[in-house]
């Protein structure tokens, strides 16, 4: 049975951390380096993502294997609906089990780039609902199922005032139940910067019987444009307080990453307060500052953080 699983039922503080597959060879071999260095440091697991509408996929595949094969830890792969017709989902789960791979991130996946509404391929499914359910009929309980959670909302339902009618909320809610019902065993949440709003949405679940792990999403502030950037897509709601603490700074890159850390590990630490044993880091394929939260938090020792000569993988073990 898949560590996965377990790992976020214990009663320790776990981490994990996501990345995304780099857009040019060296790209990915300084990402192998850095993962090691990252995994050194005891994660629950590492997932990789899918590229919108499956434009990484083959990557995708090829580095899951190498996590779970080569850096040797638990990894989840995420995996979408968007152009994938059955046969090709099949092909990704069958290859992931045939390398020893037990946990999946279902996911529905944004629209094609350029379209701006979510259309069910022929042959395909129409949300990750579908997909959970097919994961669980097809493979039966072979692979440990995380489905995506959304604390404001999923952005389709957030409104031009920045927020998700209550009716909405509640059908978002209803919804992810229905993804848990059919078999997911975690939820991982969008991001958010607002921890009350998080710390809300665990409660709005338990209320309505969602009771699997759900583990909340950190992306540290590395970067101004960046995090302008994602909160925009994800209609993710700045509080006040980090708009004015960011705006005298927002052309120091060093400053903007050291609030980042500082905010991040004051989110962390208000989480766990509440009772929250798990912590989702998105990285952005970048180490220092979802390891300087993490050893903020006393999680993570300084003396491990290594200043070795980065892993070298295997030569041409996989690449053909
Ligand atoms: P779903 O769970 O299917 O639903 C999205 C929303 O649609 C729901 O919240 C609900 O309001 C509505 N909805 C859908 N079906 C129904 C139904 N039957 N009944 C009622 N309401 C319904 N994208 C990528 O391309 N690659 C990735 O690797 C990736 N990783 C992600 C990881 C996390 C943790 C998160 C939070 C998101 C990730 N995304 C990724 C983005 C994700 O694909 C988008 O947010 C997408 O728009 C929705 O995917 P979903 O799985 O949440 O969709």
């Amino acid at each position: 049975i898949e560590k996965v699983r377990q790992n976020t039922n214990s009663d320790r503080v776990v981490f994990s951390f996501e990345f995304f597959p780099p857009k040019t060879e060296d790209g990915v071999d300084n990402l192998f380096d850095r993962m090691d260095r990252m995994v050194a440091h005891n994660p629950s697991f590492c997932d990789i993502t899918w590229g919108a509408g499956g434009s990484t996929a083959d990557l995708t595949l090829e580095i899951a294997n190498k996590m779970q094969n080569i850096i040797c830890v638990e990894t989840m792969m995420h995996l979408t609906c968007t152009n994938m017709p059955v046969e090709k989902i099949d092909h990704a789960l069958r290859t992931i089990k045939s390398n020893g791979i037990q946990n999946v991130l279902a996911l529905r996946g944004d629209p094609p780039h350029g379209q701006d509404k979510f259309v069910q391929i022929e042959g395909g499914f129409a949300c990750a609902l579908d997909l959970v359910k097919h994961i669980r009929s097809t493979y039966g309980d072979y692979f440990g199922i995380t489905v995506a959670g959304y604390p404001e909302g999923h952005p389709d339902v957030i409104g031009p005032n920045g927020v998700a009618s209550n009716e909405a909320y509640q059908s978002d809610l209803l919804y992810l139940k229905k993804k848990v019902d059919a078999g997911a065993d975690l939820i991982i949440t969008q991001l958010f910067y607002d921890t009350d709003i998080f710390l809300k949405f665990v409660n709005d679940c338990r209320q309505i019987g969602i009771n699997c792990p759900i583990v909340p999403g950190i992306m540290p502030i590395n970067n101004y444009k960046g995090f302008l950037r994602m909160t925009g897509f994800c209609k993710t709601k700045i509080p006040a307080e980090i708009t004015a603490a960011l705006e005298p700074i927002k052309d120091n890159e060093e400053a903007v990453k050291a609030y980042g850390i500082h905010l991040g590990t004051e989110m962390c630490k208000k989480i766990l307060a509440h009772g929250i044993k798990t912590l989702h880091l998105y990285t952005l394929n970048m180490e220092k500052s979802a390891l300087a939260i993490l050893m903020n938090l006393g999680l993570i020792e300084e003396s491990k953080i290594s200043r070795s000569l980065p892993w070298r993988r295997p030569t041409n073990i996989f690449r053909v």
